[in-house]
């Protein structure tokens, strides 16, 4: 008989974990997946494509409910997990009903953050994470709609970008100095912040938000400076924090995320975590290239095979049409490394490449990011890159033709 295999998420981790799995182990365990947002697993990455309405919302599915159906998995959507009983192996969920388990994956994800400042229930004041959120923002959203957009982050432009495409006035708050600073260093981001002012979208850096202000709904933000942006919508990009409640009160072990090994086992057998709600080595992500490649050393694990995660290496594009960045690695260079920088500001380029011990560990590409993911997989090789050194910054093409 198959063993009872119950994924709490139907998320990005989740739906890589089961295509992964029935790949390798089709039959194996009964899987059920049981997700809180009422609809099949979608690409929340393209969230913020949806917005801009360049993708349909059908677009952005992963599987059809054929694919699941296919696989034999039970998917419970609409629903949430509510508890975990670890001692006689149950799930229950918010209408009362159990699932056994054998092997129970938590794929909770994140949840956005909220200011803890006052005005932050008013309505009109919205987070962006799923697609609810992007229901809210363009219920608000006409020609002329005053939206402020607070955090400079890649969420935060990204949210910006989409309200401006729908004719929003829009301004970004940011707390520092400069935009996307965990992926930008502050040259690539002040190109980055010129690009965005060309775009209608007015920045305001290094300002604090003190309240949201309004009677019946939002009406403005109130910086600590005392500048008051009049606004018909406010949508918060602030950050995320795992989703590890039920976690916690199964008494899972949890730091920032909940602790798992190298082999994604949390600290109960028979309990692993991947996604954005693990914590591998002291290291919550918040991107999906970890989830995925967790989801598959998982599977790969629950199917027979030796395989363990030894953590990831972080790369980031931003999608906003006609911006290119790309930021990978060490991006800022630590103490000991080298920089080679390539800067042409009459094509509006600029190029950082951080190298330590013959190797490539970090890079921001701005302007022409071509060859991102050929720097990303030398940084992910740890090959050395002595050989094309002097041709590395002039991208793959010259320095492969050398190398040959
Ligand atoms: C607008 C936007 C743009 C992004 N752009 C990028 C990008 O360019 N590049 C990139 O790498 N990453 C990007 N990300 C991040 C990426 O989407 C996440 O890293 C990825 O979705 C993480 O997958 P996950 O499965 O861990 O979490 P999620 O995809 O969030 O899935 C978790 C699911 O679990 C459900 N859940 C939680 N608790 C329960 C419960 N108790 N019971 C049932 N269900 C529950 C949630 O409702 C959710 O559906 C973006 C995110 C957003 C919001």
């Amino acid at each position: 008989m198959s063993e009872p295999l119950v994924v709490i998420g139907n998320g990005m981790a989740a739906a890589r974990f089961v295509d992964e799995l029935t790949r390798r182990a089709l039959g194996r365990y009964a899987v059920a997946v049981v997700g809180e947002e009422p609809l099949l697993a979608y690409n929340r990455v393209l969230l913020s494509a949806v917005l801009a309405q360049e993708v349909s919302r059908a677009e952005i599915e992963l599987k059809s409910a054929r694919w699941w159906r296919e696989r034999g998995v039970t998917l419970l959507y609409g629903h949430a997990a509510v508890a975990v009983d670890p001692h006689i192996r149950r799930v229950r969920l918010a209408n009362g009903a159990t699932l056994p388990y054998a092997n129970l994956v938590l794929a909770t994800g994140s949840r956005p953050l909220r200011l803890s400042v006052p005005g932050m229930d008013l309505p009109g004041v919205v987070t962006f994470r799923d697609l609810a959120d992007v229901g809210a923002i363009e219920q608000s959203t006409a020609r002329g709609t005053r939206a402020v957009v607070i955090g400079g982050g890649l969420l935060g432009l990204e949210a910006a970008y989409g309200l401006a495409r729908a004719g929003a006035r829009v301004s970004v708050v940011h707390l520092m100095d400069r935009l996307m600073e965990r992926q930008l260093d502050p040259r690539a981001a002040a190109m980055l912040a010129r690009a965005i002012a060309a775009k209608g979208i007015a920045v305001h850096l290094q300002a604090a938000t003190a309240a949201i202000r309004g009677t019946r709904r939002v009406e403005a933000v109130e910086l600590a400076d005392r500048r008051l942006l009049e606004a018909d919508l406010v949508v918060v990009a602030v950050g995320i924090r795992p989703h590890v409640d039920l976690a916690r009160t199964a008494g899972l072990e949890i730091n920032r995320g909940i602790v798992v090994d190298d082999r994604l086992q949390a600290s109960i057998a028979g309990i692993h975590a991947i996604g954005e709600c693990a914590e591998h080595r002291g290291v919550c992500y918040g991107l999906v290239e970890p989830a995925h490649e967790q989801a598959r050393v998982l599977a790969q694990r629950l199917a027979g095979e030796a395989a363990t995660y030894a953590g990831s290496v972080l790369a980031t594009n931003l999608k906003v049409s006609g911006v290119n960045v790309f930021s990978a690695g060490d991006f800022l260079g630590a103490p000991g490394t080298e920089t080679i920088v390539l800067s042409d500001p009459g094509l509006d380029t600029y190029k950082k490449l951080v190298i330590a011990n013959g190797r490539l560990v970090g890079a921001v590409l701005y302007g022409d990011t071509e060859d991102g993911l050929w720097y990303l997989d030398l940084i992910r090789s740890g090959v050395s890159i002595e050989s094309i050194r002097g041709e590395l910054a002039f991208g793959r093409t010259l320095a492969e033709r050398i190398a040959a």
